[in-house]
This record gives C-alpha cells, structure tokens and sequence, in this order.
C-alpha cells in the first residue's frame, strides 16, 4: 500500500483529491495521512468526504476511517465502473473539484458515464463552471476524450443549490499536449453574473471592466443567472490560438462591485504580461491528465505551491517524469512530461 503523507507542499484538499484520482486509475491502494495538516481546520471537511466517497462509489473502493475530521484514511479501489452517477455534494461545496477528481478515472473507462453533480458550481477557491467549460473541457477534448458540462442551475457560496451534467465519451489513450506560445488573443469577453442581486452591481462592474480594460463595452454582457441564493462573479474569457484562459473574481458582502472587477482585470494582467499560454489554474489541472498521457508540454507562470505538490504527488504513482525549468530568471515556468 502506497503511503502518502498529506501535509507534504500545499497540504490541503488537492493531494487528498489528487492521491484518490491516481489511486483509482493505477489501481494502488493507498493509506494518506496528516490529511489536510497545513488547513486550519484540518482532517476531511464534509465536502472532501464527498469526493471520497464518489472515487469509492466509481471505482467500488474499500475504504477505512472516511468521517468528518478524520485526518488518515486508506482508499483500496477496485475496476473502475462508468455508468449513471448523482453525486449530491451539499449545500454549497464545489461539484467541479467532485468532478476533477473522477473525471481522470472516467476519460480512460471502458463505456461512456454521464454525471449529475448537486453543489456549488461558482465557489471561490474552486474552478468555477466558465473556466471548466471554457479552458479545462476544451484541452481535455484535445487530448481524446469527448466531454461535455451542461450548468443547469448555479450554485454561489453560501445557499449552493447549483447543478451541472457532465457527459463524458472515453478514450483509450490520451493523447499529450503542447502548449509553449500563446500566439495571438483572437478573442475578449467579460461576464457580470448576477442571481438574486439588484442590477446595478454587475451594471456597476462591466462600466468599471470596460475602464479597466479598454476592450469594446460590446466585449461585455451582464448574465442574469437562475441560483438558489444571492451570488456575483465577474468572468473574463480571452481565446489565443493555443488556448482559452478565464479568470474569475468573486462578489462578496462588504466588497465593492468596482474591487471585483479590478481582482479579474488585475489577475489577466499578470498572465498577458508574462506571454505564456497556461496560466496559474490550468498549470495544476493540467499535470495529473498530461502525466496520464505520458508527454505534455507547456509553458506558464511561475509554479503554484499547488502545482509543485501536484508533481510531487503524481511521480510516486506514475512512472513519468516532471520537469519544471525556470525561464527568463523565473518570470517564467516550462513544464515537460515525459515518460
Ligand atoms: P484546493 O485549494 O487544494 O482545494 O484546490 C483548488 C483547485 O481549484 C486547484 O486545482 C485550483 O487550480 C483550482 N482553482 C482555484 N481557484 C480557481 C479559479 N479562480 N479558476 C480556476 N481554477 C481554480
């Protein structure tokens, strides 16, 4: 049984959910412990519980010592079984890290699946749905796989409530991918989404993203969008000819409409200021799929403490290599995998 220590780099849910992805596709079992130990409440929160027992329930795993504030668990899975899931996260948890941490499992599975997620679908410290369906999903096709996401209803911090459906057509063998230059932006969007608010805050928005960034105010749209309870989030999409980055920033109680759009605008500068493709999110997601792959490429901002635990984790279980090299002083990261 693999041993995996959980505290190791950014010690939070990430190597939990990476360690059951791995553990699923290889057919390891594993024991992970100090689960969560850098958090400050650590051990498994409700929604790491979920993402548990949803790789249990795909992959008909054993499992010992899953319960809310556990901090060691072993996870023995079994074949993994594609098929019809419903997977209800809980009021607000986020249905996309349940999905990150199935999907790897039923890209490579012998039939097509087809998933129902209950949950938050725009939660802070998660990929909110755009960027799933927007930058993730569409690498993801790239490499083999046929994969859909459907939002059916959003789900904000704190009342959730949201849905999202996800078919998904496997491949046999994934294909790599590279992603060294971001070539020209073809094009530039922005989104104010808005449920259960009054209006001037996402009007408020768009004015302030059009300031900021002096696209076209046509560029931009307010998206009234059906949730169980209030929720804001200001998106920005840019397509190059490699790729499609989103960056999201988050409304909350006591910020200013006008702060949200800036955190968007100021987290898309600092990606178009480095020139790179891939940025800060899509750097870890893509590690655990390429590794899967065996051959990959891409070059992005400088690691994430995420990413980095990321490379560490999937070495122990896949016999690939992870090369990160700094370019340009460490302005920049190029990320190879080779097998
Ligand atoms: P953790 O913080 O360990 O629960 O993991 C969070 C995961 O969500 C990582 O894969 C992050 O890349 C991803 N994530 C967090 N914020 C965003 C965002 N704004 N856009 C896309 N992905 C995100």
């Amino acid at each position: 049984m693999l041993q995996i220590d959980g505290s190791r780099g950014e010690g939070g849910g990430q190597i939990l959910r990476s360690s059951l992805t791995l553990s699923m596709v290889t057919g390891t079992p594993v024991r992970i412990s100090n689960i969560r130990a850098r958090r400050a409440r650590p051990g498994l929160m409700r929604q790491h519980l979920t993402a548990v027992q949803a790789a249990a329930r795909i992959s008909k795993a054993r499992v010992e010592g899953a319960a809310v504030g556990a901090m060691e668990l072993t996870f023995e899975p079994g074949a993994v079984v594609p098929g019809e899931y419903h997977f209800p996260v809980g009021t607000a948890g986020s249905t996309t890290l349940i999905l990150q941490t199935v999907l790897p499992a039923l890209l490579l599975a012998a039939a097509p699946s087809r998933l129902t997620l209950e949950g938050g679908t725009h939660n802070p410290l998660a990929p909110p749905f755009e960027f799933l369906d927007r930058a993730f999903l569409p690498l993801i096709r790239r490499m083999g796989p046929r994969v859909e996401a459907t939002l059916e209803r959003a789900g904000f911090y704190p009342a959730g409530g949201g849905r999202l459906s996800v078919a998904i057509a496997p491949t046999e063998r994934l294909s790599g991918l590279e992603l060294l230059d971001r070539g020209e932006i073809r094009s530039r969007r922005g989104a104010a989404l808005l449920a259960n608010l009054p209006d001037h805050i996402a009007e408020r928005e768009v004015q302030q993203l059009v300031r900021q960034t002096g696209w076209d105010p046509g560029c931009f749209e307010v998206r009234r969008v059906d949730s169980a309870g209030p929720g804001n989030a200001v998106v920005l999409e840019l397509a190059s000819e490699a790729v499609t980055e989103v960056f999201t920033a988050f409304g909350a109680v006591g910020v200013a409409a006008e702060a949200v759009a800036d955190q968007a605008v100021r987290e898309m500068r600092r990606y178009l200021a480095a020139g790179v493709p891939v940025g800060e999110h899509l750097a870890d997601q893509l590690l655990l799929p390429l590794a899967l792959a065996g051959s990959g490429a891409y070059r992005t901002l400088p690691l994430s403490l995420h990413a980095s635990t990321q490379i560490e984790l999937i070495q122990l279980f896949l016999d690939v290599r992870i090369i990160a090299e700094p370019e340009e002083d460490g302005r920049l990261c190029k990320v190879r995998i080779e097998s």
